[in-house]
């Protein structure tokens, strides 16, 4: 298990999937072969398969520790849950649970559930399957989601014609934790508690939100899907082809990146192994350090 310590903190990743996952011509419109190429030497095995053009994108939480606290940031797939649009992740059945108790936290000991945004890929585990219903997987936790992405989704999924939003996930995800009233929206800078604090990042979906964490005057940035892949690290043009404001999404990025460049830990929801890095920068360019 991946276990990394920023100040007081200390982040787990809790693994959902690991595999090669998307056609990489398919997932960035700029896809560029030569740029595999350039950098073969670390994107395979653990964050490219040549053999089958795919990117490998981690699906992970990560579970935070910070003052006697349990957070979990993001919360993967899901099991159980119909996804005939993704085959990937229709009705998927991973000991994720299992990974989190064998980190430190049982379901009722989580304390606060963050998501970046409101993707089907960070909203799954919110909720789980009990006698045929959707209900809270985190019954003790506070929800925080971005008012924002809640508002958007919520339009798209009332629009006969656009819905259910987010392949089904916000009505099965989103809507039951509300409905228990555990969802805490927040819009705008926002501090949570002393060490953590979410400020708008918008592009990729309108309301993402990137989260901050300062513990004894260690830095980490939680980037949800701001950046999807180290080598957008070195493309930081390279949006994905689900970022809803390509403008945005590369202001956004670039904001991040260089947030990180100034000391600040970087912690993707999707990079592959060893899955966090620090990140260089000079002259508006920057690279990742492993
Ligand atoms: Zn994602």
């Amino acid at each position: 298990m991946t276990e990394l310590r920023i100040g007081a903190a200390v982040a787990a990743r809790i693994e959902e999937t690991y595999e090669p996952n998307f056609k990489a011509a398919k997932f960035f419109p700029d896809w560029d072969e030569a740029v595999a190429e350039e950098h073969r030497e670390w994107l395979a095995p653990d964050h490219y398969d040549p053999a089958s053009g795919m990117l490998k994108l981690s699906i992970h939480s990560w579970l935070l520790t910070v003052g006697g606290k349990r957070i979990l940031i993001d919360a993967c797939v899901g099991n159980h849950k119909p996804r005939a649009m993704r085959p990937m992740w229709n009705m998927m059945d991973t000991p994720y649970l299992e990974r989190l108790e064998a980190a430190g936290a049982r379901p009722e000991q989580i304390d606060m559930v963050m998501c970046t945004h409101l993707h089907v890929d960070h909203i799954g585990w919110n909720t789980r399957l009990e006698n045929g219903r959707w209900v809270p997987t985190f019954p003790n936790a506070r929800y925080v989601f971005s008012k924002e992405d809640y508002e958007h989704y919520l339009a798209i999924d009332r629009d006969p014609q656009k819905g259910p939003a987010t392949l089904g996930a916000f009505r099965d995800s989103i809507l039951p934790v509300v409905e228990a009233g555990l969802a805490q929206m927040v819009s705008g800078a926002t501090a949570l508690d002393e060490s953590l604090s979410v400020e708008p990042a918008p592009g990729h979906t309108p309301g993402t939100i990137a989260i901050h964490l300062e513990s004894r005057g260690q830095r980490a940035l939680f980037c949800g899907d701001i950046l999807h892949h180290a080598l957008q690290v070195y493309h930081p043009e390279w949006n994905s082809a689900a970022c809803a404001d390509t403008v945005n999404a590369r202001a956004s990025r670039r904001k991040a990146l260089e947030h990180c460049a100034g000391g600040a830990l970087l912690m993707p929801a999707h990079f592959g192994a060893p899955f966090a890095c620090r990140i260089e920068g000079r002259g508006g360019a920057f690279r990742p350090r492993f």
